[in-house]
């Protein structure tokens, strides 16, 4: 599908679909992307912009989940997602579930570094033959810019993760599926159950839907409350992330290890392209840490967390901001990271929640398991605005 797909309008304001998807981030738009694919009838209403919550404040990494075995072992959490990199790879390549040809990564390769006292025993688990392929001891000639000075003594790691541009990773999954996706805050009053679906009343037009796919992120929750569904419950785990704009011509895509006490990579930096140069964007034990503090201590600590990870840079004139946003999840016992994608059907609804950027794949296969097949609706079009795409933070 690489053309935008023709519609015919509504007749007398009724319309019957296969599926609505409510909320538009890299949940909704995926599935947009890949039910349209499948040839299932569907359309996507979405609150504000598409993206602008989660999915374009995320750091784009489509990871492998090296990050989750920093105690020094493989856990449930780094094998379920180890898969992901390369389903993504097919995507890109044209061989995936959703056409990705022609979307560059914003980094082909992610990397990982610590000062030389740092590693120890992760050392010898970096090296063993379980985690071959996924990860590589870098020659000091191959260190990317930032890392490359005598005045960092230290080691540096390849993973086979990457970053992707989210806007441009939305953008191209909605190419083909744009007129679909259309502006509607979906609330209690807009919702009546029927027996072999739902019907939804958007301002003029009814819709008639065998499924009603909730992606709605944290407003899941509102919805599940309003078709009276108390399980699953969702839980949020915030984050408050910092942005830096700064002299240093080249960008950084790595988890720096330096002084580590907690299984977490203490800066997780992603770099984004701003005029000439960049601004990096900084997470992991920073953000989650940060998500307890005040934006004015968070962004001294940010400070001083890169005069230590980074020493040989200048910071005295970089400008900093943060950004508190929440993950939205399926609750998980004492409020822990989900290992997978979530998706259940109850009756006509199916609540999705990806948990990660890059476990998307995984929550489409859950959500195409739960689906019948096609029943062959035409594609309508529902007379309402259709939706713009969100910006990322470091474009605000
Ligand atoms: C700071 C941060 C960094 C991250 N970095 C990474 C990363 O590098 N790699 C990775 O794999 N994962 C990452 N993640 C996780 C990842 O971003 C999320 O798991 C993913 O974006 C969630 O997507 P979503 O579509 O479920 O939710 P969202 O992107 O939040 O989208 C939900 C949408 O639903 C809409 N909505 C809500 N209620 C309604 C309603 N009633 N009617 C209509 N629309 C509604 C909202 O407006 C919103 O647009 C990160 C998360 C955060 C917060």
């Amino acid at each position: 599908m690489s053309r935008p797909e023709q519609q015919s309008s509504t007749s007398a304001n009724r319309a019957c679909v296969d599926a609505v998807i409510v909320g538009g981030g890299i949940a909704g738009i995926w599935l947009l992307n890949l039910l349209r694919r499948k040839g299932y009838s569907v359309v996507l209403l979405e609150s504000t912009r598409l993206g602008e919550q989660q999915t374009l404040a995320s750091q784009g990494m489509i990871h492998g989940g090296m990050k989750y075995a920093l105690a020094g072992r493989l856990s449930r959490a780094s094998e379920t997602i180890s898969g992901m990199p390369e389903r993504w790879a097919d995507c890109l390549a044209g061989r995936g579930p959703v056409d990705l040809r022609g979307l560059q990564p914003l980094c082909e390769r992610y990397h990982m570094f610590a000062d030389a006292s740092t590693l120890g025993q992760l050392a010898s688990f970096f090296a063993s033959r379980a985690l071959r392929g996924r990860i590589r001891k870098l020659k000091q000639e191959d260190y990317p810019q930032p890392l490359a000075t005598p005045a960092f003594n230290g080691v540096v790691y390849e993973l086979q993760d990457f970053v992707l541009d989210t806007r441009r990773l939305l953008e191209a999954l909605l190419e083909p599926v744009r007129q679909c996706a259309y502006q509607w805050h979906l609330s209690a009053d807009d919702i009546s159950a029927r027996s072999d679906g739902v019907t939804l009343t958007l301002g003029e037009t009814e819709v008639d839907a065998g499924h009603l796919i909730l992606t709605a992120g944290a407003g899941n929750q509102a919805l599940l409350d309003a078709l009276g569904i108390d399980d699953p419950v969702m839980q949020l785990r915030p984050l408050n992330q910092v942005l830096v704009r700064h002299a240093h011509p080249y960008p950084l895509y790595a988890h720096c290890l330096t002084g580590i006490r907690r299984p977490e990579p203490r800066l997780t930096i992603t770099s984004h392209p701003d005029g000439d140069g960049w601004i990096w964007y900084l997470g992991g034990q920073l953000a989650t840490d940060g998500a307890m503090m005040g934006d004015g201590a968070l962004i001294d600590h940010a400070m001083a967390e890169l005069k230590v990870c980074l020493p040989w840079l200048k910071w005295a004139d970089a400008e900093f901001s943060t950004l508190r946003v929440d993950r939205a999840e399926p609750a998980q016992s004492r409020g822990q990271r989900p290992d997978e994608a979530y998706a259940s059907a109850r009756g006509p609804c199916i609540v999705a929640w990806p948990t990660k950027l890059s476990l998307a794949p995984d929550m489409g296969d859950k959500v195409l398991a739960l689906l019948p097949p096609p029943a062959a609706n035409p594609l309508i079009s529902l007379g309402i605005p259709t939706a713009e795409l969100g910006r990322a933070p470091w474009n605000h």
